[in-house]
C-alpha cells in the first residue's frame, strides 16, 4: 500500500466517526491515505491503538491532553502495557492549554505542567517522539512559552533529533523557531486555508521539518468549512503550505510523508 499522504494527527477514535468510521477508512486506503490517530485519556488512547491495530495504514498516540487534568491524572502502569504496541509512534498529544482557564489559575496550570512532565519522562524511557499541543490564551504566546520553558528544564529526557511534533501550530515565526531549533517538528492544518495568520510561521519552516495534519474530526479546511473533517482532507492543507511557501505541490506532499515517516520512524511504505 503506497502512502501518497500522510496525515499526521487526527482522532479517527473520537465518536464523530462512530457512524461511518469503516468507511472513512476504506476511501482512505482506496486514496494511499496514511494517518496517525491521537490519543486524549485513557479511553481514547486504547481505542486508537485498536484501530492501529487493525488497518495498516493508521499509526497511534497514546497520552493525556491538558484539558483532561481535571479528571484523568498519569497512570504509568496503564500506558506501559498500551506502549508495548508496536504501532505506538508517540506520547501525547501532551502539553499545556491556557485557552479555557484564567491567568490566576495556577492550581490549574501546575496540575497540567505536572501531567506534561510526566509525559515526557515516560517517552524518553520509551524512546518516543512527543506529540505535542500547545494554546495560548487569546491575544498571547503564554502556553507555547510555558511549554518551551518545561523542555528547556526537561532537555535531558529530550531527542536532539526528531524530538516530536508541534501539533497545531498556531504562534508565531519566533516561537516556530524555538521549537525548532529544540529538534521538533511543526504541523500546520485547516486554518491555513483560510487566515493568513500563520504565513510568516510556515515559511520559516525548513521542508524537512514540516507536517501537515487535519486534526479531524475539528478544524476542516475550505471548502469543508463548518463540516466534520476528515484525513482525506490533508491535500487542501498541503497544496495551501505548498502556495504559501512558493513551493511545488508534489514536492511538499512527499516532502510531508517522508518527514512524518522519518520523526515517528514509521517504515512502512518503502
Ligand atoms: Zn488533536
Amino acid at each position: 500500500m503506497t502512502i501518497n499522504y500522510f496525515d499526521a494527527h487526527s482522532h479517527l477514535n473520537f465518536s464523530q466517526f462512530d457512524g461511518d468510521r469503516e468507511e472513512c477508512i476504506k476511501e482512505m486506503q482506496e486514496a494511499g491515505i496514511w494517518t496517525i490517530t491521537v490519543g486524549t485519556d485513557k479511553k481514547t488512547s486504547e481505542e486508537a491503538v485498536l484501530l492501529a491495530e487493525q488497518y495498516r495504514n493508521i499509526y497511534a498516540t497514546i497520552g493525556i491532553h491538558p484539558t483532561d487534568v481535571a479528571t484523568e491524572l498519569w497512570d504509568g502502569e496503564f500506558f506501559s502495557t498500551l506502549v508495548r504496541h508496536p504501532k505506538v509512534v508517540a506520547i501525547g498529544e501532551c502539553g499545556l492549554d491556557c485557552f479555557r482557564i484564567s491567568p490566576e489559575d495556577t492550581t490549574t496550570k501546575t496540575q497540567q505542567r505536572e501531567l506534561f512532565e510526566a509525559q515526557i519522562a515516560f517517552a524518553h524511557i520509551h524512546e518516543l517522539p512527543l506529540m505535542i499541543h500547545g494554546r495560548p490564551s487569546k491575544g498571547t504566546m503564554d502556553a507555547y512559552e510555558d511549554i518551551l520553558e518545561v523542555l528547556n528544564e526537561q532537555k535531558e529526557f529530550l531527542r536532539e533529533k526528531d524530538a516530536g511534533d508541534v501539533h497545531f501550530f498556531a504562534g508565531t515565526s519566533r516561537i516556530a523557531e524555538d521549537f525548532l531549533s529544540r529538534g521538533f517538528a511543526i504541523s500546520f492544518d485547516g486554518p491555513i486555508t483560510f487566515t493568513d495568520e500563520y504565513n510568516e510561521a510556515i515559511r520559516v519552516v525548513p521542508q524537512d521539518m514540516l507536517l501537515a495534519e487535519t486534526d479531524s474530526p475539528f478544524a476542516a479546511p475550505a471548502p469543508f468549512r463548518g463540516k466534520r473533517n476528515q484525513p482525506a482532507y490533508v491535500a487542501h492543507i498541503i497544496k495551501t503550505l505548498a502556495d504559501i511557501r512558493g513551493e511545488d505541490t508534489e514536492e511538499v506532499r512527499q516532502a510531508t510523508v517522508r518527514n512524518t515517516k522519518r520523526v515517528f520512524a514509521i517504515k512502512e511504505g518503502e
